[in-house]
């Protein structure tokens, strides 16, 4: 058995901080082991509805210290930089998609009752204005649109290239599960990373994070109406493997503690509820 050195690592967790995080340490000379009980297939990331939005519910404001907000600022300075480098290439893991934002019709705004933390008018210069949408290129002309590009990640694709670039520079994954602390803190690296999710709470006895409850609908592909769009609480994203339809409630409160995973079909179907009220005033 390969005996430990001081240059490896031990990454816990294959989602997509784990696969990322474990690449760029590979990349940098160290071996690196990645130990998980999924592997990114079977990851809640998987699962993701792919829209790049760095600040949402990152978490709340009495949480943060007085230096979060800069540090917040670096990484998604940086991830922009990374993340344009995969737009076009082999796979298209990332693209661009005309995102609708559609306004009309619709309840008042309420406020979270929580402290959210709002970082992205820090990074705002980074793309370009949501401007009006003229009347002539709205998908729905009797609401009010703004529009404007935002990235898309084709999380399988995505997964399959940090995977397979971990493996040909050396890295090592390994099937396991941690029932605890202890058995976490066994293994034989000197340096073990964290990547566990919301996994994390349990095993380390995180008290700050706290599960935020999301499910998505997923439809079989439009090819014929690639773009995303919001509206009245509901979030669709007409991707290449399929469209993803998401409840978001009124606010940040929606689903904030909430660790059940049962699946909520009568929410997804309110939802398209809502998408095909939006398509048929427009007839
Ligand atoms: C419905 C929904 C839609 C979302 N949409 C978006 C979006 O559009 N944009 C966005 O930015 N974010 C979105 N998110 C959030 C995003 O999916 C997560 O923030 C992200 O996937 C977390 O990645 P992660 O690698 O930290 O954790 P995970 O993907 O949960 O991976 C955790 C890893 O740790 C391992 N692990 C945990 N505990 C243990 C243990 N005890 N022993 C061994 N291994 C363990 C797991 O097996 C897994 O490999 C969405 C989330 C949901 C639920």
């Amino acid at each position: 058995m390969r005996s430990a050195g001081d240059n490896d690592i031990a990454v816990i967790g294959a989602g997509v901080i784990g696969m990322t995080t474990a690449l760029r340490l590979v990349e940098t000379g160290a071996k690196v082991t990645i130990y998980a009980s999924e592997f990114p297939a079977e990851t809640r990331s998987a699962r993701a509805t792919g829209v790049r939005s760095p600040s949402s519910r990152i978490g709340l404001s009495s949480n943060a210290d007085p230096e979060f907000a800069d540090r917040w600022e670096r990484w998604a300075r940086n991830s922009w930089s990374s993340h344009l480098q995969s737009v076009g290439i082999a796979g298209d893991p990332v693209e661009f998609l005309t995102q609708y934002n559609v306004s009309g019709g619709v309840e008042p705004k309420v406020s979270a009752s929580r402290p959210f933390l709002h970082l992205d008018r820090r990074i705002a210069d980074l793309t370009p204005d949501w401007g009006d949408t003229p009347q002539s290129e709205r998908p729905f002309p009797t609401h009010f649109t703004r529009s404007g590009p935002n990235l898309i990640f084709y999380v399988s694709e995505y997964f399959d290239r940090l995977v397979r670039l971990f493996l040909m520079r050396g890295g090592r994954m390994v099937r396991r599960a941690f029932p605890d602390r202890a058995s976490a803190l066994s293994l034989r690296e000197p340096v073990i990373v964290n990547c566990m999710g919301y996994g994390a709470k349990a095993i380390w006895g995180d008290a700050e994070l706290v599960p935020v409850r999301g499910q998505i609908g997923w439809l079989l592909p439009q090819p014929e109406a690639r773009y995303a769009l919001w509206h009245d609480k509901v979030q669709a994203v007409s991707r290449r493997d399929g469209v993803i339809v998401q409840y978001l409630g009124s606010n940040e409160d929606w689903g904030f503690g909430i660790a059940d995973e049962t699946a909520d079909r009568a929410e997804t179907e309110r939802a398209l509820a809502t998408l095909r009220r939006l398509y048929t005033e427009q007839e």
